[in-house]
């Protein structure tokens, strides 16, 4: 029998892909493999259907898997795509919008980095309508990314926020932190010690793990996809940087993914 969600699960992966083709044939048994050792995770939509995917998924395991739908910056949506996307916001299973926000600008003419800030402004005010907070994408435009959540905040409010696979320096992260948000980290940690320093620094209370797979496999997985069940080499390799008890950590990043995606408001 599958278990519920409970305090013995100990890691959530915050940002995966089990609704990605890399896994069109095996995802239930990835997803049953995560459970087995404790995972739970968040599956993040990048374009209206995947999204629906990711939704599909949670609906098959609950209390295993949640869905996050958004259209990712470099998906050309058409308004009703838009129109569409909100509809499935509305499901109970989807806990997050996203991912959504900005991917390398420097390389973008004046309209693409219109339209990207367009349509990540809009999936802000979805969230901000539907209560749920935001799984943010930023490749390359942390500046950008920055002024427009700044501007935001000086007139309307700002959803809660988490910065998925975030690769800036500790300086970047504290404006992050300044405004609330949440900052992800993936297996990266496990064969770089670039994101060292941001990981020592962090609060606690506002720091979550991801795997991000397919992508970024962790040592010492590397060659192999990605999957959830892995999420517990990052755990680790955060215990390893902070030079804190694994256990502590892994229970304190649980609890934070429970609070950031209210899933203990959540009645299945
Ligand atoms: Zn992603």
């Amino acid at each position: 029998m599958r278990f519920k969600l409970s305090t013995s699960m100990k890691y959530f992966d915050a940002h995966t892909h089990l609704n990605l083709p890399e896994f069109d044939s095996d995802w239930s048994e990835v997803a049953l493999r995560a459970e087995s050792v404790g995972v739970s995770f968040l599956n993040i939509g990048t374009d209206l259907i995947n999204s629906a995917k990711a939704i599909l998924i949670a609906k098959a395991y609950p209390n295993l898997a949640w869905a996050c739908v958004g259209l990712h910056p470099q998906t050309k949506a058409i308004e009703n795509e838009q129109d569409q996307l909100a509809d499935l916001a509305k499901n109970k299973e989807v806990v997050a919008i996203g991912e959504c926000g900005f991917d390398r600008l420097a390389e973008a003419s004046e309209a693409e980095v219109l339209r990207q800030r367009e349509l990540l402004t809009w999936q802000l005010d979805l969230a901000l309508k539907l209560n749920k907070p935001v799984m943010i994408h930023c490749r390359e435009a942390y500046s950008e990314l920055l002024t427009v959540l700044i501007d935001r905040k000086k007139t309307a409010s700002l959803p809660l926020i988490n910065m998925h696979f975030f690769a800036g320096d500790w300086t970047i992260a504290q404006q992050f932190l300044e405004l609330g948000c949440y900052l992800s980290f993936t297996g990266v940690l496990t064969f770089t010690h670039d994101y060292d320093e941001v990981v020592k620094n962090m609060p606690l209370d506002r720091l979550l793990a991801e795997t991000d797979a397919p992508y970024v496999t962790p040592v010492p997985y590397r060659g192999k996809r990605n999957e959830p069940a892995y999420v517990v080499e990052v755990v680790k390799a955060m215990a390893r940087i902070r030079g804190e008890d694994e256990t502590k950590i892994a229970e304190h990043l649980y609890t934070n993914a429970i609070r950031f995606f209210g899933l203990n408001k959540l009645n299945f």
